[in-house]
């Protein structure tokens, strides 16, 4: 048994105030792995100090300092790796694929932003106007259990590209992988008070960073649901926000596809994550001339991937992270069967030979309608709905009818008829045919999904305001 008991602010790992303990789970076997004691509204004050103590020295350092800083923390936070890996296996269960990526892409953000800052324009003359790019004060970044590293990792990044100080709280259920990435930001050594971080909860500690008059601004990935209470509470004090929520993402299949590539491109991106993910492509557009072919191949391919622990290196689908999560997924499963959708393959329980951990069986549903609430709704599990379309048209709007806007998919063996669809989704990113990661590129979501944009310069101008000075 672990036990995770302090906090980590002014550049010391410290016992918190408060002393409430949440219990950490190996989502894979249910057992209890660990404990943390949680922060209170007192620890974020004694961290949003020491944040606002740090900030006039981060906000003098030059573009240059701050590169030096960031590649500081890339080194840092890949000495960590396997830590990290262990961890996110022990704590969160995901396929080794995703955990491998998950890792690599943590210390890979502070060496992009590091070259965002070496390239990005911090003073500008527009006219007789000199323009400099500002920091907006001590930044809170709240973040969800499904992504910990990366989104420590980005958040962090984008501050100190900006010349801010940092308040992090990641969600209490990620308190080991937190931990290691705590340490690994501690051995950067940069001045103390640029970066904290306080374990808590929702309610209590992130309510505490959406209300605090020293807090400008919140960097926040999480549900809709949870976005829209932390922007109502941070429109008492103005703060900025970047807002990245949730998503209902469809894949357009389009007619002339190569069902052979495609549908296994479709599941991947579908379950990534094992569905705990915003950006999975949760809503099959499947044209209905090739729908009993689509069918087909779906139930084959899926009959191919592993559910498994982590520890298990050929699995593809890992647990869900918590008994809640399981349920709430069960509970979908049951919803779409009483909404009248077909269960193709899946459907309630755990697959067959695993009695123990959060498993749930990869479902796909056919005969979905769009106004389904398996449809609407985001799921977090591996949950594909499967939505037939009779032309273009109705694949664009069907894809476009839903209050999400994050990431849309189209899928096609011609190139430039798949950027012509992509063009018409409203969506932040819309990936063509499994295309990879692109780092530097804008992501973010239209509608519900949210509000800003992170990575690479896009990212940056979410933190820095500009400061017009005429003469
Ligand atoms: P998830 O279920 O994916 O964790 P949430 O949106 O509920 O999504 O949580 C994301 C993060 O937001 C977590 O760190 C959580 O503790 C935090 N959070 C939850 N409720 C609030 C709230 N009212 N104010 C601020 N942060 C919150």
């Amino acid at each position: 048994m672990r036990t995770i008991d302090t906090i980590y602010i002014d550049g010391a790992f410290v016992t918190p105030h408060g002393d409430d303990r949440a219990p950490l789970f190996n989502p894979a076997t249910e057992k209890q792995i660990g404990e943390v004691r949680l922060g209170d509204a007192d620890d974020v004050n004694h961290a949003v100090a020491a944040a606002k103590r740090a900030f006039p020295a981060m906000a003098h350092t030059t573009p240059a300092e701050r590169a030096v800083m960031l590649r500081r923390l890339h080194k840092a936070v890949a000495a960590r790796a396997d830590d990290m890996f262990a961890a996110m296996v022990e704590e969160y269960g995901a396929p080794s694929s995703f955990t491998g990526f998950s890792v690599q892409h943590a210390a890979a953000l502070f060496e992009d932003m590091a070259k965002t800052v070496e390239t990005y324009a911090f003073r500008r003359t527009i006219g007789r106007a000199e323009v400099s790019m500002e920091p907006l004060g001590v930044v809170a970044a709240i973040i969800p259990w499904n992504s910990t590293l990366g989104f420590i990792a980005s958040k962090i990044a984008t501050a100190i590209a900006a010349g801010s100080t940092i308040v992090v709280k990641p969600s209490e259920m990620s308190a080991i992988q937190t931990q290691v990435m705590a340490q690994a930001v501690h051995a950067a050594g940069l001045s103390k008070g640029v970066i904290n971080i306080v374990n808590g909860y929702g309610p209590i500690v992130g309510a505490a960073l959406s209300t605090h008059p020293d807090i400008a601004k919140i960097s926040f990935t999480g549900s809709t649901m949870t976005g829209r209470a932390i922007l109502t509470a941070a429109a008492q004090t103005f703060k900025r926000v970047t807002l990245e929520l949730g998503g209902k993402g469809p894949q357009i299949l389009l007619e002339d596809a190569d069902l052979a590539t495609a549908i296994p491109i479709a599941l991947a991106s579908g379950f990534v994550n094992s569905g705990q993910a915003c950006v999975a492509g949760t809503r099959l557009l499947a044209p209905e001339s090739r729908l009993d072919e689509t069918l087909a191949r779906l139930k084959d391919h899926i009959e191919t991937l592993k559910v498994g622990a982590a520890t298990d290196p050929n699995a593809q689908i890992g647990p869900m992270v918590s008994q809640k999560q399981w349920e709430r997924v069960q509970s979908y499963i049951r919803l779409g069967i009483d909404e009248g959708a077909t269960l193709l393959t899946g459907g309630e329980g755990r697959p067959d030979g695993l009695e123990h951990g959060w498993f749930v069986r990869p479902t796909v549903f056919a005969d979905v309608a769009n106004q389904m609430r398996i449809a609407r709704e985001e799921i977090f599990g591996p949950v594909l709905c499967v939505i037939p379309y009779r032309n273009e048209a109705e694949a664009i709007a069907i894809a476009n009818d839903t209050s999400y806007g994050l990431q849309s998919y189209v899928l096609s063996s011609d190139l430039d008829h798949a950027k012509r669809v992509a063009g018409q989704l409203q969506a932040g990113r819309v990936v063509i045919n499994g295309a990879p990661h692109e780092p530097l590129a804008p992501f973010g979501g239209f509608k519900q999904s949210g509000i800003g944009r992170e990575y690479g310069a896009f990212g940056l101008d979410g933190f820095l305001e500009p400061r017009a000075v005429l003469s």
